[in-house]
């Protein structure tokens, strides 16, 4: 008996080699008919043998390539029909140029045994890729996704590629970056000295360097990386000093499994993370003793660790037999290098030696970092590997948006319908250089996308580049987004829902429309508005961004809010710096609001506790105090402060509630004059945090806000805060939406912002 069916597949299916996947599963089954990208998704029909037929179904959704992502196959019967042969068909209208532009891809299982093969003609070639794997997004200058549409363009295939590139039974069929020692990229070492070494040498070269103790920059998928030994402490010393990067962990790259076992604590989700092609970097728990040095990730429970990603990784750690730093080239906050001149320039003063390669990186694009909360994906910066994938957003817009994120941690997002394509990480957007990143990066996706953009949403802050770029642009429609309205929207966009919720957004900083830094908020919203319903207490900055570098300050104006004049005889820096600095000047600074803006952000909260228990006075990267005082936390401890809940009255007449700390500063500075460990205090801080939290979402609710909780904003990058405040609101009977495909953090920001912007512009 035969049968004859189309088959229409959607999801992620163009450029991932699923049409010639198609066409060889076909002809394995004896089937005739064709597969062809339609704007619909792939569309195929097949006819044969009624059994071969349906396992050529069952075999469709179970062995496709491993990049394709299928959400969809609809199936109708078709009239027999004369067609023996199996052909793949040229694209139908507009579908191919609009088709997914899809991530860089780990190098597949496939590849690494040829990498591996003496026999093979690509044995150790560092650029060796096929149609499952290799790089995508950032080689792609244009669409549609064509060889000389990306920097593979300077590489003319040799015979031998070329015969695999056009035969449809290869795995290579339509590889664009198809290559081969003969014809394609090649590495170059350049030493101290500036001495070149070119053909096989220059990764023995480097592996030489790299055992002598050396930095090294190696230029990767995305950009260039710093590497070394992660075993010496003097060499991560070295690094730290160079990179002028005191204390913010690096990640480190070892050659598989076993070596990730031997350093952390793995479950089978991070496993699954690990080895995925998107290959990430994953936090996991460093294990007690880790062969490692602690100058990698000092007073961190976690460490980030990924496996290798491409060939030129792979060869690297298994020829080093080494555990590498892996971490971006780049100085300070500068965006991480990507081009040879650009390594050998402003990498001079870190790395020892440099192993470059001569496929260029048309768009920068850092290591993803992830981690796993409750068995499910919680990323935290996401870009090599996910990006440009779009995320569907509950709801849709005529106009395309261009949503401009915010300053820390910047994204943006490009939407297209309902369809929001969020950028790769962009960085901190303090400096030049990151300003330019991010208007080159938006030009080049609006021109890869062909998106016209109508509305441009941006933060309320009116000082943050992105803000005043976002202004800047004529002929648009500008939307502002408050900052934390667009954290709690980006969480429910991710999870596609639109409903009210509880928005609890536990942030470093966010402009508030009342001229108070916002950050520690309970916010009824939903993707069009929100509505202030709890916050935080004020706390005052003194010295305003210095309270942010300097927690010392904070801890002195949360001492200063509840025992005025008469401080506490604690032996820690706030009462230290007030006897060395005088007193008087801080305090009539913080009583007239002199250079000492209100905030009610729940990151200085963290900070001003790290520094009263000693944790952290002064801070070299971003947030380090209150992920200190994180893990300095006894997670076994069960006490918790108590916090004050008071009503006061907000902007618009309604009443606010008031999460009020001083009951808490109470029995912290009775502890600490008792002498109560730090790991103590600091737990019974956030399990005291967390049941306020819990406590104020429950009364918002009781006046009748919405049963489900959202929990937003850097702050929830902690676990432990993470997981007890979801637990005291599931307690109370809440559902709970915690983040997974973007972050808590800034990079998320401008999701919820394209999604707000979307409601107002319908
Ligand atoms: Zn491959
Ligand atoms: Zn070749
Ligand atoms: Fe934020």
């Amino acid at each position: 008996m035969e049968q004859r069916l189309k088959i229409i597949v959607r999801g992620v299916v163009q450029g991932v080699g699923f049409r010639p996947f198609v066409y060889r599963l076909a002809r394995s089954h004896d089937l005739g008919g064709y597969v062809a990208n339609t704007d619909q998704g792939v569309t195929i029909e097949v006819q044969g043998e009624k059994a071969r037929v349906a396992e050529f179904l069952d075999r469709l959704r179970t062995d496709h390539p491993p990049l394709a992502e299928i959400t969809d196959v609809e199936i109708a019967e078709l009239p027999l029909n004369s067609r023996k042969a199996f052909s793949i068909e040229g694209s139908t209208s507009v579908g191919e140029e609009e088709a997914l532009v899809t991530p860089d891809v780990a190098t597949c299982d496939d590849c690494l045994r040829e990498l591996r093969d003496q026999d093979d003609r690509r044995y150790r070639y560092p650029f060796i890729n096929c149609t499952n794997c290799g790089p995508r997004f950032t080689i792609i200058a244009h669409l549609p996704y064509d060889r000389p549409r990306t920097t593979m363009r300077a590489f003319r295939m040799c015979p031998a590629c070329d015969a695999e590139y056009h035969d449809p039974a290869d795995r290579r069929f339509h590889a664009q970056p198809n290559a081969c020692p003969v014809c394609g990229p090649s590495l170059t070492y350049v030493a101290e000295d500036g001495s070149e070494v070119r053909g096989a040498d220059p990764l023995a070269a480097a592996v030489d360097a790299l055992r002598a103790g050396k930095v090294i920059a190696v230029k990767g998928l995305g950009g260039v990386h710093l590497a070394c030994d992660a075993r010496r402490d003097d060499v991560v010393a070295r690094l730290r000093a160079r990179k002028d990067r005191e204390e913010k962990p690096l990640a480190i790259m070892v050659s598989g499994m076993e070596e990730v076992e031997a350093l952390c604590e793995v479950c089978p989700e991070e496993r699954a993370l690990l080895v995925s092609p998107r290959r990430p970097i994953v936090l996991m728990r460093k294990r007690q003793g880790a062969e490692i040095s602690d100058l990698v990730a000092p007073h961190q429970k976690y460490l980030g660790v990924m496996l290798p990603y491409t060939p030129l990784h792979h060869l690297l750690l298994r020829d080093s037999g080494m555990v590498l730093i892996m971490t971006s080239g780049n100085r300070s906050e500068e965006p991480i290098v990507h081009t040879n001149p650009g390594a050998l320039d402003r990498l001079t003063s870190i790395a020892d030696g440099f192993l470059l390669h001569d496929r260029e990186i048309e768009t920068r694009c850092d290591d993803s970092v992830t981690r796993v909360w409750r068995g499910k994906e919680l990323i935290v910066r996401r870009s090599r590997g996910y990006a440009p994938l779009p995320i569907e957003m509950p709801v849709g817009c005529d106009r395309s948006i261009l949503a401009c994120g915010g300053e820390l941690k910047n994204t943006f997002c490009l939407t297209r319908g309902s369809e929001a394509i969020l950028s790769h990480h962009i960085g901190d957007l303090k400096e030049e250089p990151a300003f330019d990143s991010f208007v080159q990066g938006i030009e080049h996706l609006r021109r890869l996308f062909h998106i016209d953009v109508q509305v441009v949403t941006h933060d309320l802050h009116p000082d943050y580049l992105s803000t005043r770029y976002a202004l800047s642009l004529e002929g648009v429609r500008n939307v502002g987004v408050q900052h934390h309205h667009a954290h709690v929207a980006s969480c429910l966009a991710e999870h596609g829902r639109d409903e009210p919720v509880i928005g609890i957004s536990f942030d470093g900083a966010g402009y508030g429309p009342d001229g108070t830094i916002w950050g520690g908020e309970f916010l009824i919203a939903d993707l069009g508005g929100y509505e202030r319903a709890g916050r935080l207490a004020h706390l005052s900055m003194p010295g305003g961004d210095r309270a942010t570098e300097e927690p010392w300050r904070m801890a002195l104006s949360l001492l200063y809010r509840v025992f005025g004049e008469d401080l506490p005889p604690l032996r820690c820096a706030a009462v230290r710096e007030r006897e060395r600095r005088g007193w008087p000047v801080l305090a009539r600074m913080i009583d007239v609001g002199l250079r000492t803006p209100l905030t009610s952000s729940a990151g200085r909260l963290f900070d001003a506790v790290a520094s009263l228990a000693g944790v952290r006075d002064y801070i070299s990267y971003e947030g380090q105090a209150a992920i200190e005082l994180e893990m300095a936390a006894d997670e076994r401890e069960p006490g918790a402060y108590s916090f004050g809940l008071s009503v006061e009255p907000g902007e618009d007449g309604k009443e606010v509630l008031v999460v009020d700390p001083e009951p808490m500063v109470h029995e912290l500075v009775s502890d600490l004059l008792a002498g109560q460990e730090a790991s103590i205090v600091a737990a019974r801080f956030h399990r005291g945090l967390a049941q306020i939290t819990g406590q104020t979402a429950q009364r918002i609710r009781d006046r009748g806000g919405p049963g489900t909780a959202v929990l937003t904003g850097g702050v929830f990058q902690n676990m432990f805060l993470c997981e007890l405040v979801a637990g005291e609101l599931e307690e109370r009977g809440f559902e709970v939406l915690v983040h997974s495909r973007v972050p808590p953090n800034d990079g998320g920001i401008s999701l919820g912002q394209a999604a707000v912007a979307a409601v107002r512009s319908r």
